[in-house]
């Protein structure tokens, strides 16, 4: 397989570069082809602006998503962004790897988000119509690809369980699992976290970086988090609902939007 991992943190001899060392490392041991986008390393450009797109009249409105349309329908992206879009469309597998850093992922990471998910790529795909919400969650131009986050934290565990005190992981990573990776069509596998780094010591990170290489080992056969399909039928047209029926009554929140015989799961 071709895999795309995508690397968010400022210092290389960082735990994080250090566990991206190990995955890469397995990734081709197992004979996969592997492509890093170290996106401090390339002084990646976070925010977007009106020098992302040259076509734009200077006195022009800058309206991002229909600006970004605009361009990226004619191929004037700027390079940085077109060349990252390239290595998507590559990418069977895309690796997002980051330490969380305000229960979410760092600045850098989700501005190239922001940049390289243009209009017409990523979202604003398939027919809109009041039979059909375009091509997403589960449809669109990266379906049929796997992706999956390599998290980091400060806190332990309990604090990120059903009951801690940050919220449930799974919570706080269902906007990028399911709002960034299953929106453009992404089979989004379980997360890689690893809890309570400031308390790593070397057998820690020895046993941490063994379990990393058996997800890099089982990247094609690891099942994907069960999302319901938005043009599976269980939503209404056009206001996006769950059916009447569906999900337990007891259940509310991100929960509802795991198919309902696979709703007990924890992710
Ligand atoms: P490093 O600091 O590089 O390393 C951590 C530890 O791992 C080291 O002390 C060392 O013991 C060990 N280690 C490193 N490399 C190796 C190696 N090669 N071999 C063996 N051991 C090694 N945490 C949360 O839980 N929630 C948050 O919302 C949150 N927000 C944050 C916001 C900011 C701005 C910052 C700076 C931190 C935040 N944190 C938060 C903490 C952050 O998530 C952790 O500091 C980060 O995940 C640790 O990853 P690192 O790669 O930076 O680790």
């Amino acid at each position: 397989m071709k895999v795309l991992l995508l690397f968010a943190h400022p210092e290389a001899r960082s735990l994080n570069g250090a566990l991206r060392d190990v995955a890469v490392a397995e990734l081709r041991r197992q004979g996969h082809e592997v492509q890093v986008s170290d996106l401090y390393a390339q002084g990646w450009k976070a925010a977007i602006d009106r020098a992302d797109f040259p076509g734009l009249a200077a006195n022009e409105r800058l309206v991002p998503a229909a600006a970004s349309k605009a361009a990226f329908e004619v191929g004037d992206l700027t390079q940085d962004v077109q060349e990252e879009i390239d290595k998507l469309r590559w990418a069977d597998v895309l690796i997002l790897q980051f330490p969380l850093w305000w229960f979410s992922m760092p600045a850098i990471l989700k501005g190239w988000v922001d940049r390289v998910y243009a209009c017409g790529f990523a979202y604003g795909v398939g027919e809109h119509s009041d039979k059909r919400w375009g091509d997403r969650y589960g449809e669109g131009n990266l379906a049929g690809k796997r992706a999956m986050l390599i998290v980091t934290t400060g806190g332990w565990e309990p604090h990120y369980g059903a009951r801690g005190v940050n919220g449930p992981i799974g919570d706080l990573l269902f906007p990028i699992h399911h709002g960034i990776l299953f929106y453009p069509g992404y089979d989004v596998l379980p997360p890689f976290v690893v809890y309570q780094t400031g308390r790593l010591d070397e057998a820690g990170f020895e046993a941490t970086a063994e379990q990393l290489r058996e997800r890099m080992r089982t990247l094609a056969t690891t099942p994907p988090i069960p999302y319901r399909r938005q043009n599976g039928g269980d939503y209404l047209i056009p206001s996006m609902e769950l059916r009447p029926g569906l999900g337990a009554p007891s259940r509310t929140g991100f929960a509802l939007h795991l198919r309902d015989e696979d709703a007990g799961s924890s992710r």
